[in-house]
């Protein structure tokens, strides 16, 4: 029989995924009361394009855009953003950096046939690398936090004229603090630490980026409508989607901005999942069984933690009983084949649940 976590020692909420990711019970009720007057409405109308404003405003302010840059949004997640960006950012060729699985995925875009083969720069799962300015490159691109194996990495502008320094902050956004000024374009997804659901991007987008976007598409390169940023662009100013998108989605990523703007922006997100991130590099480097995954402190993601453990431990059985006793996808990244447990950090878990998760574990651990 699973070993039994008594209740005391449970974490309230017990979603610790990075993604999808905890969405807030109060997000969930704010959908609920807002039901029949946005789920099933007219994309088209003022409820959802009011909506879309809000969102598109309250992610200007939640990552302080410097003059000039815009959110731009479109439907497939960031998944679909790496091909928009083979067809419509891209010029030539893309230096990518890849340290883990989504860096990998990008950079597998971004050999497209039509751009010369891309100039990657490959580092161990653990840790990372950093942009080399290179002749021809003209897009420099690497996660902000590299979700599948926990390392996060500064988000610094290459200083190659005409180049743009591309970051994927699928997970980082809203949970580390940046200075948009680094970047020209900084795309996410909102399932992760925005605490709402798949099927959407958003891109942070500065004046040179626009430049490129409307340059390339009026080059006369065959871009498909769906994967059009020019489109994004055009429709996102007009607050709408090319297709439809998921309202359900739109309107739990607006309650979340709301809830961080509220309490102090990403300065406060950003200390808040510090100290829930930093819980649990201290428990792994005091414990004797399990130490952080990323060697290096100063790289260490403060939104996505993960521990491998000593072979004494199996990680895999410690996961499953944490499952069981209702504490739910602690498992490593599927690829990484780590004896490991890889914990979201992000803003909405509350710091108390992550001291409660490590007493969860503490207790599995003694009775295993
Ligand atoms: C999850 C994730 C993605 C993929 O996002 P989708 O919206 O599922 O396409 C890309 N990059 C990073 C860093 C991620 O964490």
């Amino acid at each position: 029989m699973a070993i039994e976590i008594p209740r005391e020692l449970l974490p309230v909420d017990g979603r610790f995924g990075c993604g999808p990711s905890k969405v807030r019970p109060a997000q969930i009720e704010a959908l609920a009361a807002a039901g029949a007057s946005l789920l099933g409405t007219s994309h088209r109308q003022a409820p959802v394009k009011g909506l879309v404003r809000s969102v598109r405003e309250q992610l200007s302010a939640l990552l302080r855009l410097p003059d000039g840059y815009e959110i731009i949004v479109g439907n497939g997640g960031s998944t679909a953003f790496w091909d928009a960006a083979a067809f419509g950012l891209i010029e030539n060729r893309a230096q990518n950096l890849v340290f883990g699985e989504f860096g990998g995925k990008f950079a597998k875009a971004a050999a497209a046939p039509w751009l010369q083969a891309p100039d990657v720069r490959q580092a161990e799962p653990g840790t990372r690398t950093e942009a080399e300015i290179v002749d021809g490159v003209d897009l420099y691109a690497w996660p902000h936090n590299e979700t599948s194996t926990g390392v996060a990495a500064p988000v610094r502008r290459v200083a190659a004229e005409g180049a743009l320094t591309v970051i994927d902050a699928t997970s980082a956004a809203g949970g580390i603090d940046v200075d948009l000024a680094e970047a020209d374009v900084y795309y996410f997804a909102p399932q992760k630490n925005l605490g709402s659901d798949g099927g959407l991007w958003f891109a942070a987008v500065s004046p040179a980026a626009i430049d490129r976007i409307e340059r390339i598409a009026a080059s006369g390169r065959y871009i498909p409508e769906f994967l059009s940023l020019k489109n994004a662009l055009d429709n996102s100013r007009l607050e709408q989607t090319l297709n439809t998108p998921a309202l359900a989605t739109l309107h739990l990523l607006d309650s979340q901005l709301q809830w961080i703007n509220g309490n102090g922006g990403l300065t406060w997100a950003a200390a808040r999942t510090a100290e829930s991130s930093g819980e649990l590099y201290a428990w792994a480097e005091a414990s004797p069984v399990a130490t952080p995954f990323v060697r290096a402190a100063e790289d260490r993601s403060p939104v996505v933690v993960t521990i491998d453990f000593a072979d004494e431990v199996d990680a895999a059985a410690l996961a499953k009983t944490l499952r069981a006793n209702g504490i739910v996808d602690t498992e490593p990244y599927r690829k990484l084949g780590r004896n490991q447990l890889r914990i979201a950090t992000f803003v909405s878990i509350e710091p108390e649940d992550v001291r409660q998760l490590i007493r969860s574990i503490d207790h599995v651990l003694a009775h295993s």
